[in-house]
């Protein structure tokens, strides 16, 4: 039983310091709880944006709808921010409110435990040192473990080669023959930097053609800055006007209303035309082409790619990768196509989530018996079997283009409204009941079928059934759902 003192001054230990980490920090000590210690992996805050320095980094949401609510930017230098401004601009928040002083740095947190006897949480760091906690977040992001591909013969190649998100500053890239596997998101940033580079060579080896959609970066002028500056409104406006347009691109991918499916068809339409226009050769135009439903995997946003692929020195190899030898890539038609560097920017596994660490619920649940069947969790953040525990961004999280801090903010408020009631004494402990639980999972597995993301396409976003990990509805349903906690599907006191 937590004791009342333990209510009126909770313990918070906050796995991850990285964008949801510091905004816990910030939200939680604004709700009046003192007591945080964040536990971060590496040496700086950040996250993803610590993580990804590949050339040509850059977020595909409005700089304006990439920031926190409650510390809006002026001095963003563009539209569509480069990584190491946002990165800059979380560092600057973290000293602005503090929120250094709760982080404890170089901790990678190994195991966690729930006791229940004393209903709270024993979390280990990799040292074997342990802190105990009355509530604990896991803020460690979605896509954070990058997926090595399976090919054989990547370790006997002989020359430089690296994932997306650990790029190697050190290898020099001009004048090589450089491999890039994978045209995702990631990709289609990092080619058209490598493509400028004196002498190089560029080899993409596409497995499956992307939609992409064109949406030019600008950058704002020093008088759109001191308008941003001397009328905040400015900046709202953008805010609000792009969680509109992704809410209805989200409308598009997931309802069967007739005004919803018109949008799917429009922007189906604009993709295709884009590739039309911007390629001229029609087996490259072919090569390029999806034969997948719009929308059915995340789809790409960038200007510059489609320029990129037509280079004189980039070729776009379809055929299947069948094995990697010290010179190069071998694809399945026996053509060796040699390179100095091997790049892979082949993606995330999105369904690690706060893995691998150990994590541990009541009467000894693992968290590998609780998601044996499915990666389910209550409104995306509670699991029945690990009380006082909240997982942010967990499973059905809404993804896409919705600014992610967004939805950070949103599950932060909804976690300390319950914060508030398990306070006030009003809930035993935080947990989902198990049929509330279900009710959860019941509504998405129907809802999934509406959606573009089970058309039949391979995608980060599908889990072994072939259900999107994504929130399989409008982004209206999902903030009204994150509004109040309905304390009846929680276990009270
Ligand atoms: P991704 O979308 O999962 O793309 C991985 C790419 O690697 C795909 O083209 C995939 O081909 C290919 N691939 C994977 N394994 C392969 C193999 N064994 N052989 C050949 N090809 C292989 O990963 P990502 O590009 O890193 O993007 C992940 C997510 O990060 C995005 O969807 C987005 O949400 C986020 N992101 C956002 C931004 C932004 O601007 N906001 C920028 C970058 C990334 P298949 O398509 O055939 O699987």
């Amino acid at each position: 039983m937590t004791s009342t003192s333990s209510r009126q001054d909770p313990s918070v230990v906050i796995i991850g310091a990285g964008m949801t980490g510091i905004q816990l920090v910030i939200k939680l000590k604004q709700a009046g709880i003192k007591n945080i210690i964040v536990l971060e992996k590496t040496h700086d805050v950040g996250g993803t944006w610590r993580e990804n320095t590949y050339p040509g980094i850059c977020c595909d949401v409005p700089s304006h709808a990439y920031t926190y609510s409650f510390e809006p930017n002026p001095e963003w230098s563009s539209f569509f921010p480069s990584g190491s401004e946002i990165h800059a601009y979380f560092k600057k928040v973290t000293k602005k409110y503090e929120v250094e002083k709760h982080i404890r740095f170089n901790q990678l947190v190994t195991r966690c435990v729930y006791d229940e006897e004393s209903n709270t949480w024993a979390i280990s760091n990799a040292d074997g040192e342990v802190l105990q906690a009355d509530l604990l977040f896991s803020a460690t992001g979605i896509l954070h473990q990058p997926v090595i591909p399976d090919i054989s013969g990547l370790d006997s190649f002989a020359g430089a080669k690296f994932h997306s998100s650990q790029w190697d500053h050190d290898t020099d890239l001009i004048g090589k023959r450089i491999g890039v596997i994978g045209t995702g998101s990631t990709a289609t940033q990092i080619i058209p930097e490598l493509v400028k580079l004196a002498g190089s060579k560029i080899s993409v080896f596409q497995r499956t053609a992307q939609w992409i959609v064109k949406m030019d970066n600008r950058d704002f002028s020093d008088k759109e800055k001191q308008q941003f500056r001397d009328q905040p409104k400015r900046m709202e406006r953008i805010r609000t006007w792009s969680a509109r347009f992704w809410a209805q691109g989200t409308a598009a991918l997931v309802s069967d209303r007739w005004f919803d499916r018109l949008t799917h068809k429009l922007v189906s339409w604009n993709g295709l035309r884009y590739l039309n226009k911007s390629i001229k050769d029609p087996e490259l135009r072919a090569k390029l082409t999806p034969d997948y439903t719009f929308g059915c995997k995340r789809v790409v946003i960038n200007p510059l790619f489609y320029d990129a692929i037509q280079q004189a020195n980039v070729d776009l190899i379809t055929e299947n990768i069948d094995r990697i030898e010290p010179d190069g890539i071998v694809t399945k038609d026996g053509v060796l196509h040699p390179l100095d560097i091997l790049v892979m920017a082949t993606g995330f596994d999105a369904t690690a989530f706060m893995r691998p660490m150990e994590f541990i619920g009541k009467s000894g649940v693992t968290i590998e018996q609780a998601w044996a069947k499915k990666f389910n969790a209550y409104r995306s953040m509670f699991l029945p079997d690990f009380p006082n525990f909240f997982l942010m961004l967990g499973p059905n999280s809404p993804i896409g283009n919705q600014s992610i801090i967004e939805i950070s903010e949103i599950q932060t408020e909804y976690a300390i409204k319950l914060i508030d009631q398990w306070r006030a004494g009003k809930l035993q402990t935080i947990a989902a009941k198990p049929e509330a639980m279900q009710a959860w999972a019941s509504m998405l597995k129907e809802r999934m079928g509406h959606t573009v993301w089970t058309s039949g396409c391979q995608s980060w976003y599908l889990d072994s059934e072939g259900d999107a990990l994504a929130w399989p509805d409008k982004w209206s349903k999902w903030v009204a759902a994150m509004q109040t906690p309905d304390l009846s599907d929680f276990v009270q006191n």
